[in-house]
């Protein structure tokens, strides 16, 4: 089995869902951000200056919502949430943010209608700290791992170079 890239898989699921949901095609980008520590996802628009509504510029989601440790419903609910927003703006012509009309929304999509969606991690899982990637398009294979891995260590699968993503706040400046 080829393993997916992380983001490509998540960018395939968004556009999935738009088309399910709304019928809507998706083609902006979709993008994971390490830096994400409060929000699990992001909605993130500006108002067209010829038309004066809002528009789609890109959706991003927290990496550490792919450590392994979310439930793959959990991950979608996050991902419907972000997605009403943008449909809740478009179909209103004006940023609606968490209003009366994004929550009727959410019921009529089966998605919680609260700012904050509650996630539990999957039972007996704690939050794992660091996700590795193997660099090889071939492999791409994933690892989570409660500690880092020493700079030396390569994939385990085909001996690739593995990139970094931390999944916890890096403390001290960048
Ligand atoms: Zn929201
Ligand atoms: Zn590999």
């Amino acid at each position: 089995m080829v393993a997916l890239d992380v983001q490509k898989a998540l960018e395939e699921k968004v556009k999935r869902l738009a088309k399910e949901m709304f019928g809507w095609e998706m083609d902006k980008p979709v993008l994971i951000s390490n830096r994400m520590k409060r929000t699990l996802g992001q909605y993130v628009w500006e108002i067209n200056q010829n038309t004066k509504r809002p528009e789609l510029v890109r959706f991003q989601f927290a990496a550490k919502l792919f450590s392994g440790g979310y439930r793959e419903e959990d991950i979608e609910l996050v991902i419907k949430h972000e997605l009403i927003h943008w449909y809740t703006d478009i179909t209103e012509g004006r940023p609606c943010h968490h209003n009366k009309i994004w929550k009727a929304n959410c019921r009529r999509f089966e998605v919680p209608d609260s700012p904050i969606i509650n996630l539990k991690t999957k039972e007996g899982k704690s939050d794992y700290k660091w996700m590795y990637q193997c660099t090889n398009p071939k492999c791409a294979t994933i690892y989570n791992r409660y500690r880092r891995i020493p700079k030396n260590y390569v994939c385990g699968k085909c001996g690739g170079v593995l990139r970094e993503y931390p999944l916890s706040p890096i403390p001290g400046p960048i």
